[in-house]
């Protein structure tokens, strides 16, 4: 047994090779890392919220490793999700270990992550939403570790409402501007990360799209499971695309160069962008797949 690197629990860990060892946390799941994980994660002073962040996608991101690229670049930048996607989070996390309606689901570690709290306090605070809105029922004992929960007919409800938008669709629709010079950035990057992670990705014909929102468009979206907006260049097209798929209750991907990011309109600022550069195309496709993975699992179409 040795000390978990993020969130300092007790985890199993084996050397995987050389350079590489394996860890499974109660709290983060079971990941893989650089063998000197503990100090590069030392040196860099991380905050109690980056660690949880960190804890938090490595707990919907099973398998994943952990490098000290990997570490700068994205995992110390993860933005915290909504509050409501953290509960949504914790009530499919709940909802999953259940293996019939009225289950009684006693607490772990993992609870903490999969709402992405930096504590007990935190995850205190999107359970009690969960209660307050009927979804799950707890049964509070002396210790936290001891409570037990239940999901609630709301709680079903609300997760198949999240599940039902077009859950046998095996379609990724893409919104971005489709100027030449972005060309790459959908053929090297978007399109091999639908693919790659089992979803077919559609996209309109170039020549056709203006701008100009169409009743093919439309149809297309509808059709789809979820939609990859990349927003560099801020067309209106895109803004539109990406709106109307939220109205339908499907996943986003949101998408934007990083030196296009201050101009994103300040309305939709608050979601969780997955920034690329001209020379990290390849993380970009790297990161999409995961997210699409973390989301919706393999897809069909993988072989
Ligand atoms: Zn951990």
């Amino acid at each position: 047994m040795e000390q978990c690197p993020i969130c300092l629990n007790k985890c199993k860990s084996n050397m995987w090779s050389r350079d590489r060892k394996y860890l499974d946390c109660p709290q983060c799941g079971k990941y893989t890392a650089d063998a000197k994980i503990e100090m590069l994660i030392g040196r860099r002073r991380l905050t109690q919220r980056q660690k949880a962040n960190i804890s938090g996608w490595l707990a919907e991101n099973e398998g994943y490793e952990i490098t000290s690229e990997n570490l700068d670049n994205f995992l110390i930048k993860l933005k915290l999700p909504s509050f409501i996607d953290r509960a949504d989070s914790l009530l499919c996390h709940i909802a999953a270990r259940s293996d019939f309606a009225g289950a009684s689901i006693q607490f772990d570690k993992s609870f903490i992550s999969r709402a992405w709290c930096v504590n007990e306090e935190e995850l205190q605070a999107v359970t009690d939403y969960l209660i307050t809105t009927k979804r799950i029922f707890v049964i509070i004992e002396s210790q936290i570790w001891l409570n037990k929960y239940k999901v609630l007919a709301n709680g079903w409800i609300r997760l198949e409402e999240l599940s039902k938008t077009n859950s046998k669709s095996s379609q990724g629709f893409v919104a971005m501007c489709f100027s030449d010079d972005l060309k790459s950035l959908y053929e090297e990057a978007i399109a091999p990360a639908i693919s790659d992670a089992g979803y077919l990705p559609h996209k309109v014909d170039l020549r056709e799209h203006n701008d100009k929102i169409d009743d093919e468009i439309i149809a297309q979206i509808r059709r789809s499971k979820f939609v990859v907006a990349d927003f560099t260049r801020h067309r209106g097209g895109v803004y539109f695309e990406a709106g109307f798929a939220k109205g339908l209750g499907l996943e986003v991907f949101w998408l934007c160069e990083k030196d296009d990011l201050k101009n994103l309109h300040f309305d939709i600022r608050q979601y969780y962008f997955i920034e690329w550069t001209n020379d990290n195309k390849e993380e970009l496709k790297r990161r999409l797949t995961l997210r699409i993975e973390g989301l919706f699992g393999k897809g069909p179409e993988k072989s």
